[in-house]
C-alpha cells in the first residue's frame, strides 16, 4: 500500500506540478526573502522560537525517508548508500545543528514552519521512490556522487559553524572572513547543493534530481538577499566577494 502511495509521485503530471512549483517558489523568493534567520520580520503570523522552529521543519524529512528504506526491505547497496547520505544528513540538522544555534530569543514564522513541513513531507515521498526502483547502478556514477556529497557536507557544516561562532565575540552579525567566505557570502548554502547534487548522482532517477531543483530554488534567492543584505549592512564588505557560486553569482 504505501509502495502504490509512493508510485502516485513518479507520475508525469504530479512531476510537472512540483517542477513549476519550484519555478514560483524560485521567483517569489528572488521578489521577497524567506522570512527567518536576519530576514525575519512581522507579517507572517504567529512566531515559534527559532530552534524548535527547525526540529520541527526537519523532522519529517528525517523520519519519512529512512522508514520508507527500513519498508522497502531492500539490501541493495545504493539503497543503503543512499539512506545512509539522508540519516547522516538530516541527523545533524534535526537533532544537533538547532542546539549549536547562537539565537536564543529569536523567533521564526510558524507558517514558514509548516511551509517547510508541507515541503518536506512531499520532498520525502519523491525521494523515497528510489528505494522501490531496482536502480542501475553505475560505479563511476556512485563514487563521484559520494565524493561530491562529502566535500558538500564539509563545506556546508565548517561553514555554518564559522558563522554561528561568529557570535562568540560580537553579539550581532559580523563579516565572514578566510576560506570559502574570501570567495562567496554563502557557502553553507553553495555545499548544500554540491550535497543534494552528489545525492542525485548516485541514485541518477528523478526523485532525487527534483530534490536538487528545489534545493538550488530555495538556497540562490537566500544567499542573493544574504549578499545584498551583507552590502546594505557593511559598507566595507568585500566587493569582490560573489553570493554562492564561486566567480560566478
Ligand atoms: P545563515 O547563513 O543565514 O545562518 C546560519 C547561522 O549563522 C544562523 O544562526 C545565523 O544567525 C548565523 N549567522 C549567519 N551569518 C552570520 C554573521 N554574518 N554573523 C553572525 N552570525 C551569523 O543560514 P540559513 O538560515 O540560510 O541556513 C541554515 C542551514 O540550512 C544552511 O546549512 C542551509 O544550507 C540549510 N538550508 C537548506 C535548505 C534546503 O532547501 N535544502 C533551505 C534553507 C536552509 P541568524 O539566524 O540570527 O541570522
Amino acid at each position: 500500500m504505501f509502495e502504490s502511495f509512493l508510485t502516485h509521485f513518479s507520475r508525469t503530471p504530479v512531476i510537472l506540478i512540483w517542477v513549476l512549483l519550484a519555478l514560483a517558489a524560485f521567483v517569489g523568493s528572488l521578489l521577497t526573502s524567506a522570512p527567518y534567520g536576519r530576514h525575519f520580520r512581522d507579517g507572517w503570523g504567529p512566531a515559534i522560537s527559532n530552534s524548535l522552529g527547525w526540529v520541527l521543519m526537519e523532522l519529517p524529512a528525517l523520519l519519512l525517508v529512512p522508514v520508507s528504506f527500513w519498508l522497502s526491505q531492500s539490501t541493495n547497496i545504493v539503497h543503503v548508500i543512499l539512506a545512509t547520505m539522508w540519516s547522516v544528513h538530516y541527523i545533524h540538522r534535526t537533532l544537533i545543528f538547532p542546539f549549536r544555534l547562537r539565537t536564543k530569543g529569536k523567533q521564526m514564522p510558524l507558517s514558514v514552519v509548516l511551509m517547510a513541513v508541507g515541503f518536506n513531507f512531499i520532498n520525502g515521498c519523491f525521494v523515497s521512490t528510489v528505494f522501490f526502483m531496482d536502480l542501475q547502478m553505475s560505479g563511476s556514477l556512485v563514487l563521484l556522487g559520494i565524493l561530491l556529497f562529502i566535500i558538500g557536507m564539509i563545506i556546508n557544516i565548517s561553514s555554518d559553524y564559522h558563522l554561528i561562532n561568529l557570535r562568540n565575540a560580537n553579539q550581532g552579525y559580523a563579516i565572514p572572513r578566510g576560506r570559502w567566505f574570501e570567495m562567496i557570502s554563502c557557502p553553507n548554502h553553495f555545499g548544500e547543493i554540491l550535497e543534494w547534487t552528489g545525492f542525485a548522482l548516485v541514485a541518477n532517477v528523478t526523485g532525487p534530481w527534483l530534490f536538487v531543483i528545489w534545493t538550488a530554488a530555495n538556497l540562490i534567492p537566500r544567499a542573493l538577499s544574504h549578499h545584498h543584505w551583507y552590502h546594505e549592512n557593511f559598507p566595507n564588505y568585500p566587493k569582490q566577494r560573489k553570493a554562492i557560486f564561486p566567480y560566478l553569482l
